[in-house]
C-alpha cells in the first residue's frame, strides 16, 4: 500500500495542479471582458471610447454623445472580436460586412441633426448598432438590410436589448421605404456610386441625408444632402471615408414581399 500511494502521488499532484490551472482559467474568463453577460465590465471601455474617439474627435451634440455612451457595442460584435468592441475602428460582422467605426457612427448621427420623434430611414442594418444609436437619440427608426441572416440576427439582437420600436425590413435599400416616406433623415451605411433617386425622393423638405458615395472597394466621400425645397438640394462634402459597397438586387423589389 505504502509503495502504491507513493507511486500515485505524482499523478495526484498533477491532477491537483491541472485542476487549479483550469479553475484559474475559468475564473479569469468569467471576470474578464470576454463574458458577454458582464456588461458592467465594458462600461469603462465604452466611457473611454466616447472620450477619446468621439468627443476628442470633435463630436459635440450632447444627445449623440449620450447615446454612444449608452449603446452596448459589445452586444453587436461577434464573440471573436469582443476584446476590440470599444476600439475606434470597424469590425467584421460576417458575410463580408462590417459594423462601422464608432466615430463614424457618431459623426453620421450628429450630421442628421435629429430631434426626438424624427423619422429616420437607415440603409444597411448590418449588426443593428447604428439603428440602436438612432433609437437612443429618440428617432423613429426604419432600417433595411439586404442580407437575410444579418437582418434576422439584428432583429433578434435589437429585440433582446429592448429596441422594440425599430422597424426592420429585408430588401434592397436602393428603393427606400416608400410607404413610410417622407423621412426627416436618411442614413446610408453602405456606399453606392451615385445617390439613389428613390432615396432622394423620400427625403422630406428640410430633411437631411448622409451618404458615402464612390467606387466600390475604394475610398468614398461622405456627403450631407439637405432638401431645401421640392426641387432644391444643398450638398456638403464631409471628407473621405471607407464603406462596404451598396449591393443591388438583380430585379429590385423586396424578397419578403
Ligand atoms: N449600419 C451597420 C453597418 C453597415 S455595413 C451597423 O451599424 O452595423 C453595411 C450594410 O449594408 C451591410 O450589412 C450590407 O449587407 C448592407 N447593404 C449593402 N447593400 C444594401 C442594400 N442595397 N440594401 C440594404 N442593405 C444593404
Amino acid at each position: 500500500m505504502e509503495s502504491m500511494s507513493r507511486k500515485w502521488l505524482p499523478v495526484l499532484a498533477a491532477v491537483v495542479i491541472i485542476g487549479a490551472i483550469l479553475a484559474g482559467l475559468a475564473f479569469a474568463r468569467r471576470s474578464s471582458p470576454q463574458a458577454v453577460e458582464d456588461d458592467a465590465a465594458y462600461e469603462q471601455a465604452r466611457a473611454l471610447m466616447v472620450e477619446d474617439g468621439i468627443v476628442a474627435w470633435g463630436v459635440t451634440d450632447p444627445a449623440v454623445i449620450e447615446a454612444m455612451g449608452v449603446v452596448a457595442r459589445h452586444r453587436f460584435v461577434p464573440q471573436d472580436y469582443l476584446d476590440q468592441a470599444y476600439e475606434n475602428h470597424p469590425l467584421p460582422i460576417g458575410y463580408g460586412q462590417t459594423i462601422s467605426q464608432p466615430y463614424i457612427v457618431a459623426l453620421m448621427t450628429e450630421t442628421l441633426g435629429l430631434e426626438s420623434g424624427r423619422k429616420v430611414l437607415e440603409i444597411g442594418t448590418g449588426s443593428g448598432y447604428q439603428a440602436a444609436v438612432l433609437a437612443e437619440v429618440g428617432a423613429d427608426v426604419y432600417s433595411i438590410e439586404i442580407i437575410v441572416p444579418l437582418a434576422e440576427a439584428a432583429a433578434e439582437r435589437l429585440a433582446q436589448l429592448g429596441y422594440d420600436d425599430i422597424q426592420l425590413r429585408v430588401g434592397d435599400g436602393y428603393y427606400g421605404w416608400p410607404e413610410a416616406a417622407p423621412f426627416d433623415a436618411i442614413i446610408v451605411t453602405a456606399a453606392p456610386d451615385h445617390v439613389p433617386q428613390p432615396l432622394l425622393e423620400q427625403l422630406g423638405v428640410g430633411g437631411v441625408m448622409v451618404i458615402p458615395i464612390g467606387p466600390p472597394g475604394g475610398y468614398q466621400e461622405l456627403w450631407r444632402l439637405r432638401r431645401l425645397s421640392e426641387d432644391k438640394v444643398e450638398s456638403t462634402n464631409l471628407g473621405g471615408v471607407r464603406f462596404v459597397p451598396l449591393v443591388r438586387q438583380a430585379e429590385g423589389g423586396f424578397p419578403d414581399e
